[in-house]
This record gives C-alpha cells, structure tokens and sequence, in this order.
C-alpha cells in the first residue's frame, strides 16, 4: 500500500485495541508492523454512532479512509441477544449499511467486516467452514445478531458484483484477550471467569464455575487475531470469508480454561463446578484450513501464555478494565 488511510471502525473495544497495539509494537516494516506511507485510525462511538448516516459521513469526511477494517458492532452475551432481538437486529443492520454504502460513496478501496461463528446455522455437519454460512437458520437465541451479519456477505457479494467492490469479511472463533469486556454477568466466558477468580481470591470466597466444565470451544488470542486481520487486509483480495481461529485439534475445555485462570491468578482457595447449571453446546468445531492454506504457517501464542498475559493485564489494569 502507498499512501493509505487504514480506518478501523469499532477501535477502541477488544479486538479493535489489539490491531492498536500490534501495529504500535511490531517492527516497522515487518509483516505485521506498521508500513511507510500508512497511517492507522482507530475510532469508537463517541465520534460518530455508525447507526447513523449522516454521523458515518462525518466520519469518513473527516478521515477520508482508503481501506476499513469495520469491528463495530452492537455485541453481548446470550441474555441480551435474547431480550432485545430487533435492537441486534436493526442496530447493527444500520451499523453495516451505512459503513459499507458511505464506504462505497467515498471510494473506499476495501473494506474487511467483521463476522463471528455464531452466524453459522444451528443445525450443520461439524466443523463448520466458509461455505456454510447460509445453509439453515441460526440459533434462535442469537437469530438478531446473526441475521445482521450474515447480511454483510450478502451485501459484499452485491457490492462486488455490481460494482466490482473489494469488499470481504472476518469470522473469528472466540476471542480473549486485554481490553476485553469483563463484566460479571454479559462478558464472555474467559473475562467473566478471569475476573470472578480474582474476586474470589480477593474476597476469600470459592472460585465457582457454572456448568461441568467438560464443553469445548476454539479460543484466539486478540493479538493472533490481530495479526491475521492485518494479514487479509493486505494479502487476501477475495470476497469470500476466511474463518479466523486456530485449528479444530487446539479446542480447550472450559475445564482446562478455569484451570489456567486458577493458576494465572494463582487462586489457592476452594475451586469448584456447579454441575446444575447448563453447559451449552458440547462444541462446534470451526476449521482454519482455508487460513492456514492462504497464509502459510502461522504461530499461534500457546493458550496458556496468552491467558497468562490477559490476566496480568487484567490486574494491572483493574481500575480501568470494563468490568
Ligand atoms: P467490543 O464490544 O469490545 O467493542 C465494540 C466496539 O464497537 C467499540 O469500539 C464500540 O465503541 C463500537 N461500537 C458499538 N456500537 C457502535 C455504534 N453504534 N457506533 C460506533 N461504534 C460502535 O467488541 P469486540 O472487539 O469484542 O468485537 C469486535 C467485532 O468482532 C464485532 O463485530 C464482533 O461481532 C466480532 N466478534 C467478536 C468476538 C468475541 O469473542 N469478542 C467473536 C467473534 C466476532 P464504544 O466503546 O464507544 O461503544
């Protein structure tokens, strides 16, 4: 890339202070690192709501963007997604139309939007993969959420066949990582049990963790991923998806999770499983082999170094942490 404006929607949350901190910190230069005549914007809701199009033009006004790396979205646990359907639904609709179509307007050179494999349907033959997306009905606890997104490949085919846009999008498997969401009741499973343990330590009470612990599920480091969107913005010129995950044989139970976390904390306290609780689904393996083919090989940071990481960032950084 010349001279490129790189504008990442949704910048300031997980995933989008990951790419921050990958590109402030790889070598210059370097695959991953920042390159000459590039300049990066990283930008969250308090500059302009993506629900709105006239803020969006704005936004692109101001910053005249030659490549987006679009993150933001209207994003919560399995509770919100169930009690505010049509709010996942329309928000991030509006969030996506309006970034894809101002980014078609200004001349945007490519725009890479973010998935998850929560849009895949509920019923499908395991591992999921690229082409998979549209074959049945997402669940129905996420059937807003999911919708929207899917929309998004809709909408980048559209854009590629009548305009010839290079548009394209991301679906990573579960990210974790600093700066996460470690709320105790809508976070994610690993932030939520992160700061749960500390609390438990703190508070001298026992580390509970709901369910059996035995489900498993595909974690990718924030950092790792961040890498790999940097990868597809500018080594991947395809409208199709690529699943962004590490393989199917590095699936960890939420077991060998708590376990981590414990250690990581270092919890010396009791430590048990609420077996009454619901577990989930068991799992629902994704495969990178379309990643790991286009890309080559790729070192992924081992599960226990990179929660090792997130909770030393979690407690250096309590007072400020969403929590
Ligand atoms: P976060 O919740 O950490 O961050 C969301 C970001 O979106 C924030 O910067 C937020 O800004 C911004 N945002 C939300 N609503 C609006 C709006 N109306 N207008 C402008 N900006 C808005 O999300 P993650 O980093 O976890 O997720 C990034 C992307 O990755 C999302 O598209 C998500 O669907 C996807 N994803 C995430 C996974 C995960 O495990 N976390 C898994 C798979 C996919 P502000 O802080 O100002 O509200």
């Amino acid at each position: 890339m010349s001279q490129s404006v790189i504008l990442v929607t949704g910048g300031t949350g997980l995933v989008g202070s990951a790419i921050r901190h990958i590109i402030e910190t790889e070598p210059a230069g370097s695959r991953f690192g920042k390159k000459p005549g590039e300049e990066w914007v990283f930008v969250s809701s308090s500059e302009g709501d993506l629900r709105d199009p006239e803020q969006t033009k704005k936004l692109f006004k101001k910053y005249k963007p030659t490549h987006v790396i679009h993150l933001a979205a209207l994003v919560g646990g399995l509770f919100k997604n169930m009690k505010y359907k049509l709010t996942f639904l329309r928000d991030n609709i509006l969030i996506n139309d309006n970034v894809l179509h101002t980014s078609h307007t200004t001349g945007v050179e490519k725009v890479i939007s973010c998935l998850s494999t929560c849009v895949f349907p509920d019923k499908v033959a395991y591992p999921l993969d690229e082409t998979k997306i549209h074959l049945g009905l997402p669940h129905e606890s996420n059937f807003g959420y999911a919708h929207a997104k899917r929309m998004v490949d809709v909408q980048n085919h559209a854009y590629k066949d009548q305009f010839g846009d290079n548009y394209t999008s991301a679906i990573p498997t579960n990210v974790f990582g600093p700066y996460d969401n470690f709320d105790l009741e809508g976070s994610h499973v690993i932030p939520g049990l992160i700061h749960k343990c500390y609390l438990a330590k703190k508070n001298g009470t026992p580390f509970v963790v709901m369910g059996t612990g035995k489900p498993l599920r595909q974690f990718i480091y924030s950092y790792d991923l961040a890498k790999l969107f940097i990868w597809q913005l500018r080594e991947y010129d395809d409208v199709e998806p690529v699943i962004l995950s590490v393989g199917e044989d590095e699936e960890v139970s939420i077991k060998q999770v708590a376990d981590a976390i414990v250690k990581a904390v270092d919890f010396q306290g009791e430590y048990t499983f609420d077996t009454t609780k619901a577990d989930g689904q068991f799992r629902k393996p994704a495969s990178n082999k379309k990643l790991l083919s286009l890309m080559g090989d790729f070192e992924f940071t081992p599960f226990d170094k990179a929660l090792d990481e997130t909770v030393k960032w979690f407690v250096a950084n309590y007072d400020n942490a969403r929590t």
